[in-house]
């Protein structure tokens, strides 16, 4: 295929320096998007939160670190808070950097889920594009995003439909999906492992009701990430039998991708509209059934009784079923889904589709 290589300019999260765990799924996808690009033979330069770091095989990017006061996530706030930028904020900061280069560069893609780089966006001449990353958590970015829509829609990705259902748009949504270096997982065959969970440790990840089908029958759940929320962990924790969670801390992808291949099955019980759920396709990655409530992203990744169970938001008893009848699961399915519809490569070139029109 022929591709017109382009420069692009990628904004971070604002939440956390890539590494940290506190941006979420925004930051392995950020990985994914650079390799992806590069692997094509685009030019990227990630402008990001100091502290960040790339893997090896994203040595070719160039990494501008960026100091500054993260932003606080807007799922941590009331839906009707308004919009705040600390002092020395690293968000500005960033865009800054971005805008004072784009002259050299096609296009900006900005994964800051915030209000500011929305807003200016028809304001400028440089091209800057948005790949949204939740669901619509705030009235405020709701609208924001809604506005946008009505003027540059194609400015606008997101990764699910499921999330795009929750702003009011001019138009049909680009829905990108996400992408993964599938290389760096293992398929593993076993069948006889524990169950696992893993996810930032906060109320909208709904840790509790995997804990309550792991309790229910006895079992161990393995859990992994970071614990952004510590009262409702040790809540959750003093809530059912002692050693029912194996906490596994937060890990990077090579160690967390040969621990979780180990699991039988997999519990992803999202509260809230889950933009995609990186951490599904993970685990079908390493041949690891998922079980998952069917809301947001999740219920557009599972095949139900081919890569696991979408059973209905919330219904515990259901989850409790689905995890009984893991073993009618072809491990195999699972990888070989995440194969077809999930790498990093074909997730580059929707990426490049998208940005092309906009800017030749
Ligand atoms: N993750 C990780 N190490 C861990 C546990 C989780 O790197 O020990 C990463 C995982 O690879 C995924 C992210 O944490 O990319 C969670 O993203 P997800 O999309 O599932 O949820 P979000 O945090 O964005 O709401």
């Amino acid at each position: 295929m022929n591709l017109k290589h382009l420069k692009f300019i990628l904004i971070s999260t604002p939440i956390g320096f890539i590494g940290s765990g506190r941006g979420g799924g925004v930051e392995l996808t950020l990985v994914s998007i650079v390799k992806g690009l590069l692997e094509l033979g685009h030019e990227v330069t990630l402008v990001a939160p100091e502290g960040s770091i790339l893997p090896d095989a994203c040595q070719r990017a160039q990494l501008i670190n960026v100091s500054g006061i993260d932003q606080v996530s807007w799922q941590h706030k009331n839906k009707n808070h308004p919009m705040t930028i600390p002092m020395d904020g690293v968000l500005p900061k960033m865009l800054d950097r971005a805008l004072h280069i784009a002259k050299d560069y096609d296009a900006i893609i900005n994964f800051s889920y915030d209000w500011l780089p929305l807003w200016i966006t028809p304001h400028l001449e440089e091209k800057i594009f948005h790949l949204i990353s939740m669901g619509g958590v705030s009235e405020l970015m709701k609208d924001a995003i809604s506005n946008l829509s009505k003027s540059h829609h194609r400015r606008l990705a997101f990764h699910s439909y499921s999330q795009a259902s929750d702003y009011c748009l001019k138009s049909e949504p680009i829905v990108l999906g996400n992408g993964f270096d599938l290389k760096d997982y293992q398929l593993q065959l076993g069948t006889e492992g524990p169950l696992g969970w893993a996810g930032r440790v906060a109320p909208e990840k709904g840790l509790e009701d995997a804990v309550e089908v792991a309790a229910s029958i006895g079992d161990t759940l393995l859990v992994w990430g970071i614990i952004e929320d510590k009262k409702y962990a040790s809540n959750i924790e003093s809530s059912f039998p002692p050693g029912t969670i194996d906490w596994r801390g937060f890990l990077d992808t090579q160690e967390f991708q040969k621990q979780l291949g180990v699991c039988r099955a997999f519990i992803n019980t999202p509260k809230w509209n889950e933009a995609y759920g990186n951490v599904v396709m993970e685990a079908m990655a390493c041949g690891v059934p998922v079980v998952a409530y069917d809301r947001g992203g999740p219920g557009e990744l599972i095949k139900s009784g081919i890569t696991g169970w979408l059973v209905p938001p919330d219904d515990i008893d259901q989850l409790k079923i689905a995890v009984s009848k893991i073993d009618q699961i072809d491990r195999n399915d699972c990888r070989n889904w995440a194969l077809q519809s999930s790498s990093h490569k074909e997730f580059a070139l929707r990426i490049h589709s998208w940005i092309i029109p906009e800017i030749e």
